[in-house]
């Protein structure tokens, strides 16, 4: 903090320098603009880079000399701060897309966690750093993450790419916040191109939603203040209806709900019945629907001529028996 004061004070004292200058002698006041520049220049520089080096210690601090290129992961067993707070300032969108197709959460269906948020994408749109920092994982997870890549930031917080089809940046790479480091893909255990990002903080996943508002292209404050096992709050599942018209990318979870609902019911006797019709409510999905009347979606799609891609109207009626 100390040389951050002394340095503010130089700026203050070399602007102060410049802006005195004799009004009478131009080339005295042009030679002085220019080292006014130049000054406050190397000065902006020198606070930038002590800035950083104060990040990066805030991080150190938290991780202390673990540095392990193995997995998401690796700090088990490790003690976590309590508190921390998490300066948030420095985000960049790490995809253009503003379209979340899955959220963070507990999925009683699935009966397992989701640990990030699944962003919409095309395979080859560029995947931008969240933040400043550190490349620490640049992996191939066959049955998880595909290609992905890790980045322990300067403010603490570790995040995750996953899906990827391409990684533009090395292990022990520094990138700044913005850079490209991959590109969007389908590679792993993923069912349509997107962008699976995660956010850790000594391997805890944490809600991304906490941070960022995805929609907006935003950060939530300036800080997120991380507490300790605060943070396991299930989410609610992935809304296709709240797209409206926008085409949906199909998300992992979708498809295997899909093909779950598709699985034929052996053994299960179904009587003789009318036809039943449905109403599409706002969040519902092909195989939400097939599921709250006890069919499939490859059967509704059969009734009305649909494909199980095809995008949901609110109040479409469907006949789904
Ligand atoms: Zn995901």
């Amino acid at each position: 903090m100390k040389i951050f004061k002394t340095l503010s004070l130089l700026a203050i004292m070399a602007i102060g320098m410049a802006t005195t200058a004799n009004a009478q002698d131009l080339m005295a006041r042009e030679a002085k603009a220019d080292f006014q520049l130049k000054s406050s220049n190397i000065v902006s520089k020198i606070i930038n880079q002590a800035k950083m080096n104060e990040e990066a210690n805030y991080a150190k601090n938290i991780y202390g000399s673990s540095w392990n290129n193995d997995g998401v992961n690796v700090y088990k067993g490790m003690a976590r701060p309590e508190e921390l707070v998490i300066n948030l300032k420095d985000f960049s969108m790490p995809i253009k897309s503003r379209i979340v197709t899955s959220n963070f959460g507990y999925r009683a269906r699935f009966r397992r966690n989701h640990y990030g948020t699944d962003i919409n994408g095309c395979t080859g749109d560029t995947i931008y750093a969240a933040f400043s920092g550190k490349v620490r994982v640049r992996k191939y997870d066959a049955k998880g993450f595909g290609y992905y890549i890790v980045i322990r930031h300067n403010n603490g917080l570790e995040t995750v790419y996953g899906h990827l089809s391409k990684q533009l940046v090395n292990v022990n790479q520094e990138v700044r916040s913005g850079q490209p480091i991959g590109l969007c893909g389908n590679t792993g255990h993923s069912f349509g191109s997107h962008l699976h990002f995660e956010t850790r903080v000594l391997g805890e996943a944490i809600n991304p939603a906490l941070m960022f508002d995805f929609a907006a292209a935003d950060i939530v404050s300036d800080t997120y203040t991380y507490r300790s096992k605060s943070n396991t709050v299930p989410v609610a599942e992935p809304v296709l209806a709240q797209n409206k018209s926008q085409e949906v990318q199909e998300t992992q979870e979708v498809q295997e709900a899909k093909a779950l609902a598709a699985k034929p019911k052996a053994k299960a006797k179904v009587p003789a019945r009318k036809s039943v019709s449905h109403k599409v409510q706002q969040g519902e999905t092909l195989s939400s629907i097939a599921r709250k009347h006890n069919t499939t979606v490859a059967e509704i799609c059969r009734r009305n001529g649909i494909k199980q891609t095809s995008t949901l109207r609110l109040g479409q009626n469907l006949t789904v028996k």
